[in-house]
């Protein structure tokens, strides 16, 4: 079988799988005194110590939360503390591109919600955010700010830092969901002048079920999602995933380590992509007028359906990913696509690919050659059905 959907979940790394498997029969509690639940709190502190350095940010500035679908809801709450005082936004803006658990709106209630358009590259307007912005709070609103790092489906890298310049001198706040970045890119809150980020372990390689909020200013912070025990120093209640979070800390030090040797993955990708329009020579790629990923490779053939192709990938054991819907099972077309411009009958056609460290040059050639044939099968039976 061959494994290229990395941005969907990364396959559990070899040194996450040692490291979990042998905490599998491991009793303690982290708010226990006694010695089992010393050895869960020292593993989740090992993992907080991990998983800032992978942010750049100290540990204690480090929650653990289910994910990153978690971090999100949890920062994009109306109700924050700036510096230990209480800031209440009464907007929040995201990026028309964001992942679904921040176009939803976290907190905040529907008619307070915002979209700031995207160009055809998929990078956000900085000057249609920075106008919104300074119309909102000249009319008495306090807008609060949600744009990702990288995007799942082409991987675009959103200009972060004229985004963070753009809201400096602003009350506003910047909330970064950075899950398809971490390992991939170096993430830095100061620059962006974020003020918290979202991560998520399974991206990484690590367990699914483990994330992060990451605050750059431990007295800056959203109001607990969860309350109840003072578990994460009180802005997490519920017993810690311990075996979760120490993967996460395994995968965390593990992706630091490769963030130099991301040459590699480039290179494959960009053959993969001129494997592409080699085949067929009106091969779309999307978002290739931005900076993006390393590892990711979202493009479509016109009357190649999705849908169509992956299934017939798959019978050949082949994994990749369509443009969006993949949480509901069924493929429509996608809304970061269609935010970019793409027609939704050429954003129907949208096949992602995304690589990771184990992915090998034999693989991508295995995937072409069956990209060829099935290609060119569905080409042709939707061809003749138009005719
Ligand atoms: N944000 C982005 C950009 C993602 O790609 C994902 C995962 O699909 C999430 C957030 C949600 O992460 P999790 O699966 O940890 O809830």
């Amino acid at each position: 079988a061959i494994y290229l959907d990395y941005n969907a979940s990364a396959p559990m790394r070899a040194c996450v799988v040692d490291a979990v498997r042998g905490l599998l029969a491991e009793p303690g509690n982290a708010s226990s005194v006694h010695g089992p639940g010393r050895a869960a709190r020292a593993r989740i502190e090992s993992a907080r110590a991990a998983v800032g350095r992978l942010a750049g940010i100290p540990a204690q500035h480090v929650t653990f939360t289910s994910g990153a679908t978690e971090a999100n809801v949890t920062a994009l709450s109306p109700d924050w503390k700036v510096s230990g005082v209480e800031r209440w936004f009464t907007r929040l803006l995201v990026g028309a591109t964001e992942h679904p658990s921040v176009t939803s709106g976290g907190r905040f209630p529907a008619e307070a919600v915002e979209t700031i358009p995207v160009d055809a590259s998929g990078l956000v307007d900085v000057d249609a955010l920075a106008r919104r912005v300074a119309y909102l709070q000249e009319d008495g609103e306090l807008p609060l700010v949600s744009v990702m790092a990288a995007n799942n489906e082409t991987g675009v890298l959103q200009p972060l830092e004229r985004i963070g310049e753009a809201l400096a001198g602003s009350d506003c706040l910047l909330h970064v969901d950075a899950v398809q970045a971490a390992g991939r890119i170096p993430l830095d809150m100061t620059a962006w002048g974020a003020a918290s980020m979202a991560l998520s372990a399974h991206k990484i390689g690590g367990p699914q079920g483990a994330g992060a909020l990451v605050l750059r200013d431990e007295q800056t912070g959203p109001r607990p999602l969860l309350r109840g025990g003072g578990q994460e120093g009180w802005r997490r209640a519920g017993t810690e995933n311990t075996l979760a979070i120490a993967g996460f800390g395994v995968a965390a030090h593990a992706a630091l380590g490769e963030l130099g040797a991301c040459d590699e993955i480039t290179r494959l990708r960009d053959g993969l992509e001129q494997g592409l329009c080699h085949i067929w020579n009106d091969t779309i790629r999307f978002g290739t007028d931005a900076q993006r990923l390393p590892n990711t490779c979202c493009f479509a053939v016109p009357g190649v359906a999705a849908e169509t192709a992956l299934i017939a990938l798959d019978m050949e054991g082949i994994a990749v990913s369509s443009g969006s819907a993949c949480s509901s099972g069924k493929v429509s077309a996608s809304p970061v696509l269609l935010a970019m411009g793409v027609p939704r009958d050429l954003a129907r056609c949208a096949i992602r690919i995304s690589l990771g460290p184990e992915t090998t040059a034999a693989e991508i050639e295995t995937f072409l050659a069956a990209w060829q044939r099935i290609s060119r099968r569905i080409r042709e039976a939707s061809a003749g059905r138009a005719a």
